[in-house]
């Protein structure tokens, strides 16, 4: 059977539904081609099943990119108020948590109801699992699937990224980008935990649980937001951040008691220079547990006032060198992809492919975290959506 029709959109997530729903709004033919047996599994699992699915401070300064100007067009001509105003006209309830997080209070299952129902009233057609044998392009994009060929002058991808290979992510996007000729930044694992060294293993990991709030930094980038120590090394939200920035075999810089004195009880020279009044004032700041290893294992090397401004310049630098990343299989999104200098970053579209368009995590733009990578799922989807 051949589908004849005006725009295919490889991959029925969050950038694909909102590219279908656009064009569809604007009369053209559209067909979503899922590879799954149901669309937008990302969406159910996100925000720990509340969907964090925009952020009302949302600027091209919370993207990491090789070009970090690429997403400013997509991102001002559809912006998270454009979102807010869909999600309010389907009445779903939600919450601003922190930060400027958008989440639904009652589940994610809401915002992947209202895409559908919008890509029904748009006409655009979602076929379920479909295994995509070939796609090919002569006058038009022939993509062949094992029941049926679907043939349109313009193709979407909106395959995603490679992170969570558990419910489906695969290579598709960047194969098909190689296939037509585009460049591709080589992927990497971002907003994933950081495992340590062996010897940071063992000094800290049977703390596993404990979390402080800390300002973390890296390759030019700080996030002060909570660290939570794992089994294996770091996470919490400020390590996730943190994680796009870092590269193989560079320290992460972070400050443990941020905005803190922990040694000022030591001026007063009524106060007797002792590690009892310094882990006491040390557990004023971390939490105790945290504190008391930090001077088992950093304690002064003598009660002088350089070797106590040794001991607070430690706590302000903390500064392993993590071993790895949890890699792809944890890692909330995956950095990298399709090089935005191939595309325009007014609809999205191949400068070499006419008729070819990448949107969402499959292109070097990848978001912070708090509800930027759905954000720029939903610009780069309408900006496409809008140019078909
Ligand atoms: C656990 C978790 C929680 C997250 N929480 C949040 C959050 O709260 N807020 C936020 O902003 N971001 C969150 N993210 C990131 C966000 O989910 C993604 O950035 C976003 O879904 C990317 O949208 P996309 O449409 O580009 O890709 P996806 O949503 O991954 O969609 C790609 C689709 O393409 C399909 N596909 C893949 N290969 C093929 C193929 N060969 N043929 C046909 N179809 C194919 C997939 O099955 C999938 O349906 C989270 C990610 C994870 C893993």
């Amino acid at each position: 059977m051949i589908h004849r029709i005006d725009a295919l959109i490889l991959g029925a997530g969050a950038a694909g539904l909102m590219c279908a729903i656009e064009a569809g709004k604007r009369g053209r033919r559209v067909a979503v081609l899922e590879r799954a047996q149901r669309p937008g599994k990302k969406i159910l699992i996100s925000g720990g099943g509340r969907c964090n699915f925009t952020n009302l401070h949302c600027g091209p300064e919370n993207f990491l990119s090789s070009n970090p100007h690429f997403a400013k067009s997509a991102l001002a001509r559809y912006t998270p108020a454009d979102f807010v105003v869909l999600v309010e006209r389907h009445r779903i309830p939600y919450h601003e948590k922190t930060l400027g997080q958008l989440f639904c209070d009652r589940s994610a299952g809401d915002i992947l109801s209202m895409l559908e129902a919008e890509c029904r009233a748009a006409g655009a057609e979602i076929f379920l699992n479909e295994k995509i044998q070939e796609v090919t392009r002569t006058t038009e994009f022939v993509v062949r699937c094992a029941s049926a060929e679907f043939h349109a002058p313009a193709l979407v991808v909106a395959t995603g990224g490679l992170s969570i290979p558990k419910i489906g992510a695969t290579s598709f996007g960047y194969d098909l980008a190689r296939q037509f000729g585009l460049k591709i930044v080589e992927p990497w694992p971002g907003l994933v935990p950081l495992v340590l060294d062996s010897a940071d293993r063992s000094r800290y990991c049977d703390l596993a649980g404990v979390s402080a709030e800390v300002i973390a930094s890296c390759n030019g980038a700080q996030f002060r937001e909570k660290m939570l120590i794992t089994h294996r090394g770091l996470s919490g939200p400020a390590i996730l951040q943190i994680s796009s920035y870092w590269k193989k075999s560079l320290p992460i810089h972070v400050d443990l008691a941020p905005d803190q004195d922990v040694s000022a009880i030591f001026r007063d020279p009524k106060t007797p220079r002792t590690e009892s009044v310094l882990r006491a004032e040390l557990r004023r700041f971390l939490p105790a547990r945290l504190a008391d290893r930090w001077l088992d294992l950093h304690a002064p090397l003598s009660w002088t006032n350089p070797a106590l401004a040794d001991f607070e310049r430690q706590i302000h630098e903390w500064s392993p060198v993590p071993a790895g990343t949890e890699g792809l299989e944890k890692a909330e999104v995956t950095a990298g992809g399709v090089d935005t200098g191939e595309l325009s970053a007014k609809t999205m579209e191949s400068r070499k492919v006419p008729g070819l368009y990448f949107i969402g995590e499959v292109v070097d733009v990848t978001g912070q975290l708090g509800g930027f990578n759905f954000q720029w799922a939903w610009a780069s989807g309408a900006a496409a959506g809008r140019a078909l």
